[in-house]
């Protein structure tokens, strides 16, 4: 089949940037050197760029998991601009389709399933979609956004005036051009655009399936590293309006520290979270189904009662979480009226006992699995 024609412009950008970062820049760094403050400079326009994708293309735009100030709106526009990933609005479009579609051929703008170097950039190097911009009628949303649509109208002028205007005037400030323009404008923008390419590319094949495996999406604390928080994928294409991706406290997620301050400034609101019962049903869920599949446990009866603990587990962790709904809600009550306090005590003693109920069964549960896998016959009859 024939490919469709290259998009020289793109082809050209992507290029000589990579060239020069690879070649210019550490030629320019041994004959000339470069001074801590462009160092410097380079991670924080990274950080600021990147996190502008992140925070603002993706979780704000793309999937509106939680609702910004304008203020924060305009510096999302100018970082996304400076990330040169096109409008804020092509960007989503494209990302809600990637969602919709994942990992379908034809309909996923950047289907994993096309391997690695589509994923990652061959995708925007040809005219793959070209016919799918003409109205950018699944963002209609986005299209209501005042910040949104006047950094689309005027992307080219901000994307020049960020990556090239920043970089000059650094460079006029500290007496190094050609240093700032290499390292603060070429290398930090070849950084910016792989590390996000990462998450359309090796966020799809590297990785667990904690969740979910009915797509490509991977979970992976060293991606997370590199994408300010993004590499918790499979836990966000099966819950993509929760504002976080990593959930637990110590996922490394700055993305999802910086939404959270912010709403203690008053600069976001109304952010989403996923309910804990979904996120751990899927979690179990995808446990189970490894068992089963791993093929360790061929006796049939094993098998059934294993199936029936696990339905019991599952009924535990819902039972739980609805009285911890009860209660949670009944505390709101309780604090805006001032009273009932005997109630609240009680259900709250209800919850800590129906919690460690709960994670007594799923350690029987774990440790039943782990000796049915070592001694199928004698462990259970
Ligand atoms: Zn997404
Ligand atoms: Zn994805």
């Amino acid at each position: 089949m024939q490919k469709p024609p290259l998009i020289w412009l793109t082809t050209l950008v992507f290029a000589i940037t990579f060239l020069v970062s690879v070649i210019g820049v550490p030629w320019y760094g041994l004959t000339h050197g470069f001074s801590t403050t462009l160092v410097v400079a380079m991670i924080a326009t990274i950080g600021f760029a990147g996190i502008s994708i992140t925070a603002g293309y993706h979780r704000l735009w793309a999937h509106k998991t939680y609702d910004a100030h304008w203020s924060l709106r305009i510096l999302f526009a100018l970082g996304g601009a400076l990330a040169v990933q096109n409008s804020a609005l092509h960007w989503s479009s494209d990302h809600r389709e990637h969602h919709k579609h994942v990992d379908d051929n034809d309909k996923d703008p950047y289907s994993a399933k096309r391997g690695f170097w589509y994923s990652h950039i061959g995708w925007m190097l040809r005219e793959y979609h070209a016919s799918r911009y003409s109205n950018y009628d699944n963002c209609k949303d986005l299209q209501n956004d005042p910040v949104v649509m006047w950094q689309h109208r005027n992307y080219l002028t901000l994307t020049l005036l960020t990556t090239f205007g920043w970089p000059v005037a650094l460079g006029l400030m500290v007496g190094d051009i050609w240093g700032a323009v290499l390292l603060v404008g070429f290398a930090r923008l070849v950084i910016n655009h792989h590390t996000t390419f990462f998450i359309n590319s090796l966020a799809h094949m590297w990785g667990k399936q904690t969740y979910t495996d009915r797509n490509t999406a991977r979970d992976n604390g060293w991606l997370a590293f590199l994408t300010f928080g993004e590499g918790y994928h499979n836990y966000h294409h099966i819950f993509s309006a929760d504002y976080r991706n990593g959930i637990r406290w110590w996922h490394y997620d700055p993305t999802k520290w910086l939404i959270r301050s912010c709403s203690w400034l008053g600069l976001t609101s109304n952010l989403k979270r996923t309910n804990g019962f979904q996120v751990e049903k899927a979690r179990l869920e995808m446990q189970f189904k490894a068992l089963r599949n791993e093929g360790g446990i061929s006796c049939e009866t094993t098998m059934e009662r294993l199936q029936h603990e696990y339905d019991v587990l599952i009924a535990k962790l819902r039972q739980y979480y609805q009285v911890r709904k009860q209660f949670l809600d009944a505390r709101a009550k309780t604090i805006a009226e001032q009273m009932h306090m005997p109630t609240l005590n009680e259900l709250q003693k209800q919850v800590e006992d129906l919690r460690q109920a709960f994670r007594e069964h799923r350690h029987q549960f774990r440790e039943l699995v782990n000796a049915s896998l070592r001694k199928p016959s004698e462990q259970l009859n």
